[in-house]
């Protein structure tokens, strides 16, 4: 049977020395800062916002909520960002998506000064994932590649499938993976014999947002299995996209949901802001 990955777990780690490098930074004056931009009343959204807040607190970072009706105008929203892309004690900037559909995703993600981008989407720090410079990394993939380096596990070498390519989840976790030397298959919706690709994985990222997707029968024995899905389900429960009961059968490492990848991502979020506030601070 899998081990199980709890990442919450692995996230208090990473989270205890996070704390200590802000002590050191605050003894050096400097307290990182981020701010988190919240738009309209999505409860996902909320939630989402309020464990950022509550990871700031455990290690530290000086955070701030700006909540906004839903009313607000793109040109408001994008006149706060150059206030905070000029303030110098905010070194993390953070606009909590989705958006209302009267604002454009991309001018508000393009609007962030890159090296305040703790979230990594400015198409400056994705070119520069892609071509392997040191970056701010997307928090989803990057606390992916973590969870599965603390497995132990190593990734050069091995064969890696991804099921999904979405800009936030699947294309970055497969660019990272590379980066680790892993050889890489990315699987979508239109992908034919899903499951022929999937039982090739030595690791398996499943980014697809279906619930109950992956089964003991799309699983390698003794695979490296991530699973990245949040449904909520009729019940009201949350799920992953995996089968977890039938799939930790076979499976060598298996991530919960929730407790497995979430944490892990707001983790990776407070590690961007204490590696901005660093580098924005350098003399
Ligand atoms: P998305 O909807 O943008 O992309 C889903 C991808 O899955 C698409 O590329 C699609 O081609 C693929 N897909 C859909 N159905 C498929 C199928 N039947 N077979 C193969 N591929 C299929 O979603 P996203 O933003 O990448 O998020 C994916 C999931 O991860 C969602 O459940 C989301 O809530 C979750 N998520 C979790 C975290 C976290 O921190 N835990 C962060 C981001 C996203």
């Amino acid at each position: 049977a899998a081990t199980i990955l709890y990442g919450k777990d692995i996230a208090q780690d990473i989270r205890a020395e996070l704390a200590n490098e802000v002590e050191e930074l605050k003894k050096q004056g400097v307290v990182p800062g981020l701010t988190v931009i919240l738009v309209g009343d999505d409860p996902a959204s909320h939630s989402y916002v309020r464990g950022k807040e509550r990871g700031c607190q455990e290690v530290g970072i000086r955070s701030e909520v700006i909540r906004k009706d839903a009313s607000i105008s793109e040109a408001e929203l994008l006149d706060m960002i150059h206030q905070l892309n000029g303030n110098p004690n905010v070194h993390g900037i953070l606009v909590q998506l989705p958006l209302p559909p009267h604002i454009s995703e991309k001018a508000v993600i393009e609007a962030i000064a890159p090296e305040k981008d703790v979230d990594g989407f400015h198409p400056l720090n994705v070119g520069n994932m892609m071509i392997g410079y040191d970056t701010l990394l997307p928090c989803t993939p990057h606390g992916i590649v973590e969870l599965i380096k603390r497995t132990g596990t190593p990734i050069a070498g091995r064969h890696a499938v991804v099921i999904g390519r979405s800009n936030i989840v699947g294309k970055p976790v497969s660019f990272l993976l590379q980066q680790e030397n892993a050889t890489v298959t990315m699987c979508h919706s239109r992908t034919v014999d899903l499951a022929a690709h999937t039982r090739q994985a030595d690791i398996l990222v499943v980014a697809a947002g279906k619930p109950h997707l992956i089964g003991r029968e799309h699983v390698k024995p003794g695979a490296v299995v991530i699973d990245v899905g949040v449904n909520r389900i009729e019940t009201g429960k949350l799920v992953g996209d995996v089968k977890f009961d039938e799939v930790r059968e076979v499976a060598g490492f298996l991530t919960p949901v929730p407790g497995g990848v979430g944490p892990m991502t707001i983790t990776m979020l407070l590690k961007n802001t204490v590696a901005a506030a660093r580098k924005q601070t350098a003399r």
